[in-house]
């Protein structure tokens, strides 16, 4: 339902938080947080009110400055913990949140399932992570250089359905891949800072510059700048622009 993301100079938490209070008014049913700080991601999430996993993340690392967060409206299993985003892959690599229907999710398990891949959660979103985990961890000779890139194409080209996706790789602490299709995805761009977010409420407090992907593409972003690309790997100029949204 809401994505908030975050790399930059400062702390992520208390800005993730932030952003996920801004989105709360679409409506959800749970929400969580994932970190990361020297190669490890930490996840943290909950049913329930913000204010619960607010709670929850004091106990946890306060001096991440990179991190995705998501308030989730279930579609595909129900709302509890488990099935709370951030989501990671099972080789826990890989971590996302992920706004969106995967169609296809059910063949797409059933395939990693035989390929010995292990699910915890009931969600169609989890497939995603096991399929981004799986190519990752199987990359194909091409892939060398930016084998974590390479795996978010390769997994969103097998999938049917709709997503805004922020994902994270603990093998890149500095890099927040951020993906769209049929799902609003918004690139704020501030001073040697990046919000991601799925509404532009939550970036305005940071910044007034944005990027705003267009289904098929994809952003790699970290903390000196950004590139983006279509799915299927062209390489795109987008525009910075103006955000027209106030407070
Ligand atoms: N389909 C996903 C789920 O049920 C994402 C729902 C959402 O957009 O919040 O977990």
């Amino acid at each position: 339902c809401g994505i908030v993301a975050y790399i930059g100079k400062k702390k992520a938490r208390p800005i993730l938080i932030e952003g996920l209070k801004r989105l709360e008014y679409r409506g959800y049913d749970s929400a969580g947080v994932a970190l990361i700080e020297k190669n490890a991601i930490s996840i943290v999430k909950s049913k329930g009110r913000i204010a619960v996993l607010e709670d929850l993340i004091k106990e946890k690392t306060d001096t991440a400055t990179v991190g995705i967060g998501h308030t989730r409206w279930a579609t595909h299993g129900e709302p509890n913990t488990v099935n709370a985003h951030p989501h990671s892959d099972f080789t826990g690599k890989i971590s996302l949140v992920h706004n969106g229907i995967i169609e296809n999710y059910s063949t797409l398990k059933q395939w990693l399932i035989k390929e010995g891949v292990a699910f915890k959660s009931q969600t169609d979103t989890e497939v995603l992570a096991n399929l981004i985990g799986y190519f990752y961890a199987k990359p194909s000779e091409n892939d060398s250089n930016h084998s974590f890139e390479k795996a978010v194409q390769r997994a969103l080209d097998m999938v049917v359905g709709t997503y805004g996706l922020a994902i994270i790789c603990d093998d890149c602490p500095d890099t927040i891949i951020a993906a769209k299709k049929g799902s609003p995805l918004i690139l704020g761009v501030g001073q040697n800072e990046y919000i991601i977010a799925s509404d532009a409420s939550a970036i305005v407090e940071h910044t007034q510059q944005a990027v705003y992907l267009s289904d098929n593409e994809m952003a790699v972003v970290n903390n000196s700048g950004f590139y983006t690309k279509t799915i299927d790997d062209i390489n795109i100029t987008k525009e910075v622009k103006d955000i027209e949204f106030s407070l």
